[in-house]
């Protein structure tokens, strides 16, 4: 009897200590977590084209089986690629992160840098030595790939994979194990000497494929008949399209591109076919790194590019928008597809967003009424000559102008004893009367300019006095600093601030969230989902709605 009781005792203790382990296994961390960067997306694209889209398992299952953050801002200033990324991957913002534009005018070395540009390492993967000069040196907080290796001595590994360079660097991180692009010169996924000596050799292989000359022999095919293009978007061919890529003739769909086979592989930015070059590189990455293969989370950042060479040069209403995100879709659904079988529906997290969305073609919006212009900072530039040699001073107080900042030469400014505030007032006054000016706002000041809260911490969060101009011209809406034809994004307005963001997979609630998110938010969530350390600078609030 007593014997029975102590095996009893010993059984109940057993499957205690299962039923423990279950549990455990059920509140067990992703095994690989994929962060999804569309680069140039406006929120209220999948509203837009979903009735197009080919099946439900693209954007629609994030939308339908994750949590969507449907009023998500991005919280500063200027809203573009390399910023984007940072903010994302660190939680942070520009004054904290650097990362204050693509580039910028270095204030204490005078010369004008490149975001990723690291001329200690080399190329690996190409004989184009200037494509693989390219680090994470100029970031200077940790991302979640960082902190996610410091919570386990590095035991996780973390890959970045982009056509951009800035789109896979900064996003991978300082400590990832190797961050990936395309080099437009040898059609190749090329690294840097950064992360490691030579390509890996599945990396070569896959190269060796010529998979561009593939998608180049397709070409560029409309989806579904033109009617649904004529009926839903605007006209195929306008003259305020840049066209194809650098191409100064307007093109018809379909695009012959078969005209490129083995030589112009950097038109690859600019075609839907980009995306798939993306996720076969990915999913060779996924198999030949084994990510996810063990219980040590990993992580994997994919930042599509394409989309931004689309919409700058067709406009995000153009057919090659509305085709362009059908392709994207079933790319998508394709790559989630595939995560289920080689991962595991219940052992991923997956988030997606993006780096900054788009406006109107000033041309297509003042067709249809609305409120547009260009002010580009090379006229800006030019307008600014003449007001310093009008008023008999050196053209040189100006060292820069670049996205509508305008940098001071402070050194120069101290000889002939000029201030910061005569120099500030004589410029606002003249760009304040132009009638594309919204208003001039000295940046160290921006705290006290007569704006709403929200524009004002923007304008705050984006500042860094080593590698920011002094003056930010604030254009009104519509009015973009672009091109003379084509698209563009990187000021406060909604049309480039308002951002998708969805949330899928392990440990992710299903539902909408419509309060107020940031771009600063996604990386603390995704630090409070794993249980590891915030990035040093975030500054965001983790959204807690989304987590189970
Ligand atoms: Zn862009």
């Amino acid at each position: 009897m007593r014997l029975f009781i102590l095996s009893m005792i010993f059984l109940f203790t057993l499957t205690a200590s299962a039923q423990k382990q279950q549990n455990n296994n059920s509140n067990a961390k992703p095994k690989l977590v994929i962060g999804i960067v569309i680069d140039q997306m406006r929120w209220d694209n999948v509203n837009r084209y979903s009735a197009f889209f080919k099946s439900k398992n693209g954007f629609l299952k994030l939308a339908n089986e994750g949590a969507s953050c449907n009023y998500t801002l991005i919280p500063y200033v200027h809203t573009v690629t390399a910023p984007g990324h940072a903010a994302i991957f660190t939680g942070s913002v520009p004054a904290i992160h650097g990362i204050v534009g693509n580039s910028w005018f270095n204030n204490l070395t005078g010369k004008t840098e490149y975001c990723v540009e690291d001329k200690s390492v080399s190329s690996i993967g190409s004989n184009n030595q200037t494509s693989g000069k390219m680090s994470p040196k100029n970031l200077w907080t940790s991302t979640i790939g960082d902190e996610l290796k410091l919570s386990n001595n590095f035991q996780s590994k973390v890959f970045g994979i982009s056509l951009k360079d800035r789109g896979s660097i900064i996003p991978a991180g300082h400590a990832a194990n190797a961050a990936y692009w395309y080099d437009g010169e040898s059609g190749n996924m090329i690294s840097s000497t950064y992360y490691q000596e030579s390509l890996p050799q599945w990396a070569t292989n896959f190269n060796n494929l010529h998979k561009v000359d593939e998608y180049y022999k397709q070409g560029w095919n409309l989806s579904l008949p033109k009617e649904v293009y004529e009926k839903n978007c605007d006209d195929d061919v306008n003259a305020y399209e840049t066209g194809f890529y650098d191409e100064k003739v307007k093109i018809n769909f379909p695009f012959d591109l078969t005209k490129l086979i083995g030589k112009d592989y950097k038109r690859l930015f600019s075609i839907p076919q980009g995306n798939n070059l993306i996720t076969e590189f990915a999913k060779e990455t996924i198999q030949n790194e084994h990510l996810g293969a063990d219980s040590i989370t990993d992580l994997l950042t994919l930042s599509f590019s394409t989309p931004d060479y689309i919409g700058h040069n067709f406009g995000p209403y153009s057919w090659e928008s509305l085709d362009g995100y059908i392709k994207l879709d079933e790319v998508l659904a394709d790559f989630f597809a595939y995560l289920d079988k080689q991962i595991g529906k219940d052992n991923y997290t997956l988030f997606l967003t993006a780096d900054h969305a788009i406006a109107p073609i000033p041309g297509f919006a003042i067709k249809n009424k609305l409120p547009a212009d260009y002010y580009v900072s090379a006229d800006l530039a030019k307008d600014l000559n003449s007001l310093l040699t009008t008023n008999n001073l050196k053209k040189e107080l100006i060292s820069s102008v670049y996205e509508s900042t305008i940098y001071f030469n402070h050194k120069l400014m101290d000889s002939l004893q000029i201030t910061d505030a005569q120099l500030t007032n004589l410029i606002s006054k003249f760009l304040e009367r132009k009638p594309n000016v919204l208003q001039v706002v000295n940046n160290r000041n921006a705290a006290l300019a007569p704006l709403p809260q929200l524009i004002r911490e923007m304008l705050l969060n984006g500042y860094t006095p080593q590698r920011s101009g002094d003056l930010t011209v604030l254009l009104k809406s519509g009015v973009i600093d672009g091109y003379p034809t084509g698209a563009s994004h990187g000021v406060f307005y909604n049309y480039d601030s308002h951002i998708p963001l969805y949330f899928y997979g392990k440990g992710i609630k299903k539902g909408n969230v419509n309060r107020m998110s940031y771009m600063t938010d996604i990386a603390p969530t995704i630090s409070t989902l794993l249980g590891i350390q915030m990035p040093s600078g975030s500054i965001g609030n983790p959204i807690l709605e989304v987590l189970k």
